[in-house]
């Protein structure tokens, strides 16, 4: 045990630039005495390689990294080749190759490297030689892997599940690649817009030690330098036994610029020289020494240990990796040999983030603990980055739709069996969709805020992953129901579009439910005119409707056909579709309600609710539960806000990132809605048109426990100079003093309060924007005993800027740039400029809201995958027998247990995820936050598992190795509990526990080589 103060010394020695003044305030005394934990020598795993630093110095920690998004101003592949550089310099191919040469020059540089959806392209264009190399430098620590996801996706408008694919799809390919030495120890989220708290907890059930943030609000960032609280322990569960969901995090002092002045790449603003010569007139490296001393004494005031960092790089840096390297060579040499003679008690190194955060868990220090999260993310007054979580919805959309085609490929990949991959239909996998859907994760992808030729490029790369789905999911069908049928799906059901139902007279409908229960659904399909007979999987008749929906002007009214389906578990219902001559039949279509005056009122209900509509206006007004008698008046309408106009001088207006209301009270799109009526037997719906530009249709299913409120917003007109930004606004006398609650990624719920942050008094610059969180899922209010929750269909920034009140922005068109660096106003011109979505409102008692919002939550994220076929297809094998239902488990999965992942991991493994979907306390109904026990063997009916093998989250490390390094918060340290023997016949869950298997199995044709018992881990 080594004894180090945060010593005197240090600060007896000076800075070693006599001549200068250090800036600011004087260092605080040293106050501190640290107690190193390892002897020297020893080394968790993974740290062995770092760097000798000097324990009586100050040590500047020097990362060389460049950031590289995946998609931003130019396109992923712009980027890659270094095309259009006129647009942006980006060229990290040129990257890659000039850095890997320049670790090889020297060998104390060290580089960290985040984006793997870049490397491993590279990678593969490599020969065995320059692998083999490469290797040498990770496993020797002069390259290290820092966050290795795909992408470094972003906080604020990204799904749990789709964090965790695509994590995991980067990490994996780190492991199979370099194997443990590649394994990434450090998160590294620099460039995200503001940071949640789900994030953290997926970080730290990954098994990461620890992880960096660049962006964090301005007025939070300025207490914790005060206060040296800029790396802290985040404890990111309210569910989670800690430590298990307990992150260290640490701030980085300048987001992840290098400091001013001391930036080498081609590409920087302030180029600085810095020559080493003496006796060159060129040389200016003495005043750029000093200069770095000042930044090193600077900034260590605002940190604990005697170890800072310098992130030195940037967007797209070390294209001319040299220029940097040789400079930070100088750098070292002349601050440790030449300023340290002279009585610097200043060391300079290269070093990692790994390394860097080995050295603070050897202070052995306690930390303070964060329990909230990182939004809204402001930079400055009037500088809220809460407009990208609303920004380009049509995208937004498109990535939550693809997240469950993506689920129910990789379902399918897993049950049938490689007759998935090969088949009648071709050759098909999730490989592509896979990967597009992790690039869509990239902090300006799902977020909004890429170029629009970029975003088109995401949405090229989407379509692409689903055409190999679509045929993988062809081969399975036709396997698992014994027929080769012309599948087909409709991906424009939601305008009622698809060309198979519109034509044909008889067609066969199959519904896969990802889901590990049954689903009933009412599936709806545009037809052809006439009456159609539906009948079940087992050649029942089934009730349906046909209605006739007026169209947009010029086009004729379309029929759709209504039914409601039953789909077992994990599996499919083929229902027969055929259109019969029928003497009579009724065709439903919506009839126009004339406007009264007064209290007139109109109702629509189900045996569930009742939904009254005000006749003067058009607009809901009340919302009725009957069985559990609650009764809550609800107004809801749309309104926008003016965003900013041309020629308009406010620095900086709303954008893609940035909102920034011209005034803070929104206008309405309209005083009344002009209102249509249609009541069937299994729909009741009021049409709503509020004006040329925005439509919504309030609906009741025969059933069902929601009211569901589809909007149809945009183009959103500008031709009066205004950019809008259009929101969906529910007014209730609800008496929610101040607080709201928003879901993080779609899991664990956080509680808000308006004008309000949990760590610092908030100076509030701005009312409205300020007060935007993220909703990914869902968003609710309540007075303690009544609770209206809105789900949403895809991530939008939502808030409750009045008591009883709750709104959701839909939709935004903006005519100026607000200059955050994508140069570009969000006017989305063509696709994207017109977007259909579903608010689906609840109204419940406090103590039940829980399992309605989970399980209803569960079912619009994992939808069922509607898929037609003509019918009469061959058998698919000789004999083989039709199946028109199928599942693939044995048994349904209890309502608290959600399956997360179900995809193919190996040539004989798959890759196992069950998760507990409620909070610890949160359902009192039907004890649904109860710890759940669940036997995995005979679970499923296409394979059998053979092995099992728990796993960290992203599947990178067995659970048994997975050890993290320890800290101490300020509440006192919890050592981590030991984990018992894995039993497959009995898998305990806690609320909101996640548990990842990586099992052997054994597919049904297959089985013949021995028995099927399950063997422990
Ligand atoms: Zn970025």
């Amino acid at each position: 045990m080594i004894a180090l103060g945060r010593a005197s010394g240090v600060r007896a020695g000076g800075w070693g630039h006599a001549g200068r003044a250090v800036r600011g305030p004087p260092p605080p005394l040293p106050v501190l005495f640290v107690v190193l934990v390892a002897a020297p020598g020893t080394r968790a795993a993974g740290y062995e390689t770092c760097p000798t630093v000097q324990p009586d110095m100050l040590n500047v920690h020097l990362l060389a990294h460049t950031h590289d998004d995946v998609g931003w101003i130019k396109t992923v592949d712009q980027y890659y080749y270094g095309a259009q550089n006129e647009l942006h310099h980006g060229a990290v191919k040129n990257i890659l190759d000039s850095v890997i040469s320049a670790l090889w020059a020297e060998p104390s540089r060290r580089f960290v490297y985040v984006e793997m959806a870049f490397f491993s392209r590279w990678w593969h264009q490599q020969t065995n030689a320059t692998q083999q190399a490469v290797q040498e430098l990770v496993r020797q620590g002069r390259l290290e892997f820092a966050n290795g996801g795909w992408v470094m996706n972003d906080e604020a408008a990204t799904h749990y599940g789709a964090i965790v694919d695509q994590m995991t799809l980067g990490l994996h390919f780190l492991q199979d690649t370099f194997g443990d030495d590649g394994r990434p120890r450090v998160a590294w989220h620099i460039d995200p817009f503001g940071h949640s708290r789900e994030q953290a907890s997926l970080f730290a059930q990954m098994g990461f030690d620890g992880v960096f943030l660049g962006r964090v609000d301005y007025q939070d960032r300025e207490l914790r330098q005060k206060k040296q609280e800029m790396e802290l322990v985040w404890r990111a569960s309210a569910s989670l036994q800690p430590p298990t969901a307990d992150l260290f995090t640490g701030l980085l002092p300048n987001v992840y610029d290098p400091p001013k002045h001391l930036c080498w790449d081609l590409v920087c603003d302030h180029d600085s020289s810095m020559v080493g010569d003496p006796f060159s007139p060129e040389d200016d490296a003495d005043v750029l020494v000093d200069h770095f001393l000042d930044v090193a004494a600077d900034q260590w005031q605002s940190y604990r240990t005697n170890h800072i960092v310098m992130t030195m790089g940037g967007d797209f840096h070390y294209e001319n990796a040299d220029k940097w390297f040789t400079n930070l060579d100088k750098l070292i040499r002349l601050v440790n040999a030449e300023k340290q003679a002279s009585g610097s008690r200043v060391h300079v190194l290269y070093s990692t983030p790994a390394c860097y955060l080995w050295e603070l868990n050897k202070a052995n220090l306690t930390w303070s603990l964060k329990e909230d999260d990182f939004f809204p993310y402001a930079s400055g007054p009037q500088q809220f980055w809460t407009g990208y979580f609303s920004s380009r919805p049509a995208l937004k959309r498109y990535e939550r739709v693809s997240y469950n085609f993506l689920q129910v490929c990789k379902q399918l990949e897993a049950l049938a069996g490689l007759a998935a991959n090969m088949g009648p239909y071709g050759s098909g996998d999730s490989a592509p969709l896979e990967e597009a859907m992790a690039v869509l994760q990239h902090h300006d992808a799902i977020t909004g805020t890429s170029r629009q030729l970029v975003a088109e490029d995401y949405a090229r790369q989407l379509a692409a992953g689903w055409g190999r789905c679509e045929v993988l999911l062809s081969n399975a069908l036709a396997r698992l129901s014994g027929s080769q049928e012309a599948f087909s799906i409709c991906p424009e059901l939601n305008i009622s579009v698809c060309p198979l139902s519109q034509t044909s007279a008889r067609f066969q409908v199959a519904i896969y439910n990802p889901l590990a229960r049954k689903v009933d659904r009412m599936v709806r399909l545009p037809v052809s005119a006439g009456a159609f007979l539906v009948k079940d999987p087992s050649g029942h008749a089934v009730p349906s409707d046909v209605l006739l929906l007026p169209q947009p002007e010029g086009q004729k009214p379309s029929p759709e056909l209504l039914f409601s389906a039953s789909v077992p578990a994990l599996g499919f219902s083929i229902y027969s579709v055929a259109r019969v001559s029928l003497r009579r039949f009724k065709t439903h279509t919506p009839q126009p309600i004339s406007q009264k005056p007064g209290s007139a009122v109109l109702n629509i209900k189900n045996e569930h609710i009742r939904a009254t509509f005000n006749l003067e206006t058009g607009f809901l007004m009340q919302i009725e539960d009957l069985e559990q008698k609650l009764v809550l008046p609800v107004n809801q309408s749309f309104f926008w806000y003016k965003a900013s106009r041309v020629g308009q001088k406010i620095s900086p207006p709303s954008g893609a990132y940035i909102f920034k209301p011209h005034q803070q009270k929104p206008l309405p799109v309209s005083d009344s809605a002009q209102i249509h009526l249609l009541k069937t037997p299994l729909v009741q719906e009021v049409h709503q048109n509020f004006s040329a530009w925005c439509s919504q249709v309030v609906r009741l299913y025969h059933g069902q426990r929601h009211l569901e409120l589809e909007w149809t917003v945009g183009p959103i007109p500008v031709g009066d100079k205004w950019g809008k930004e259009v929101i969906s606004r529910f007014d209730t006398p609800l008496d929610t003093k101040g607080y709201f609650y928003t879901d993080s990624n779609g899991r664990e719920i956080l509680k808000r309060r308006r004008n309000y942050r949990p760590t610092w008094n908030l100076n509030q610059t701005e009312p409205v924007a300020g007060n935007y969180y993220p909703v990914n899922t869902r968003i609710y209010i309540t007075d303690g005993k009544k609770q209206l929750t809105v789900l949403t269909d895809r991530s939008q920034g939502g808030s409750s800027l009045q008591d009883g009140s709750l709104e959701l922005m839909v939709h935004r068109r903006l005519l100026l740039d607000d200059n955050r660096g994508v140069g570009e106003p969000l006017l989305e011109e063509g696709s994207g400029s017109w977007v259909r979505g579903r608010h689906l409102v609840l109204l419940d008692a406090v103590g039940t809201a829980a399992a309605g919002h989970r399980l209803l939550a569960e079912k619009e994220v994992l939808a069922p995958q509607v898929v037609l076929a003509p019918g009469g297809g061959a058998p698919y094998q000789p004999g083989t027998a039709r199946r028109m239902q199928f599942s693939g488990l044995c048994r349904e999965l209890p309502p608290s247990v959600h399956l997360l992942t179900l995809a193919r991991w190996g040539p004989e493994t798959l890759l196992l995820r069950l998760e507990h979907q409620f909070a610890s306390g949160e359902d009192s109904g039907r004890n649904l936050s109860s710890p759940v026990t669940l036997n995995l063997q005979s679970l499923f009916s296409t394979f059998t598992i053979t092995h099992l093998q728990e796993t960290t989250l992203a599947a990178n490390q067995p659970w048994a190795s997975g050890s993290r390094l320890k800290w101490t918060p300020d509440t006192g340290f919890t050592p981590t509990p030991t984990v018992p023997p894995l039993d497959p016949a009995s898998i305990t869950l806690q609320p909101m526990e996640i548990r990842t298997f990586v099992a052997s199995v054994q597919w049904e044709e297959f089985a013949w080589s021995h028995g099927g018992d399950l063997v422990q881990a």
